[in-house]
């Protein structure tokens, strides 16, 4: 549906999108990111970083319970992440689409972990799961400052915003 500016900057969202070390290894870069950025999306932040196991442990916390997270979190603290925030209009939800079940083997083809990996444990890639989550990844991962604020040109084009 055709907005306003005003209506379409209300609408906007931002997501934290990682490509796990397996992604990274993988050189499966710049294919990720193509298929957020020729969707419409815009990248706001980037940066690659090895984390330690204690912020692999902040990062998944709502997991701890469960009997993979140690392993999960050895796994995310093993090599080069590249965190990202992606900004669009329903981006949350929409990004978890573009990513796929958590399970590459219930994953549709077309989608990053359909088509790209084969085992739960080394699925390539992590999206924010709602708002709540977005809002927290965002805060852990990236310091206000190295998000980026501006209008793309294409976005005229994307949303029909004049
Ligand atoms: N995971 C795993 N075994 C499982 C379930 C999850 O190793 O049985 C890993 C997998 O890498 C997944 C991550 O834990 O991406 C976080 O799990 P979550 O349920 O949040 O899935 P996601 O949000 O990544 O789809
Ligand atoms: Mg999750």
């Amino acid at each position: 549906m055709l907005m306003d500016k005003e209506a379409h900057a209300a609408e906007l969202e931002r997501t934290f999108i990682a490509i796990k070390p397996d992604g990274v290894q993988r050189g499966l870069i710049a294919e990720i990111i193509s298929r957020f950025e020729r969707k419409g999306f815009k990248l706001v932040a980037i940066k690659l970083i090895v984390p330690s196991k204690e912020f692999a442990q902040k990062h998944y916390h709502d997991l701890k319970e469960r009997p993979f997270f140690n392993g999960l979190c050895d796994f995310l603290s093993s090599g080069p992440v590249l965190a990202m925030v992606w900004e669009g209009e329903g981006v949350i939800k929409y990004g978890r689409k573009l990513i796929g079940a958590t399970d590459p083997q219930k994953s549709e083809p077309g989608t990053i972990r359909g088509d790209l990996a084969v085992v739960v444990g080394r699925n390539i890639i992590h999206g924010s799961d709602g708002p709540e989550t977005a809002k927290d990844e965002i805060a852990l991962w990236f310091q206000p400052s190295e998000l980026v604020s501006y209008t793309s040109n294409a976005e005229k084009w994307i949303y029909g915003v004049n």
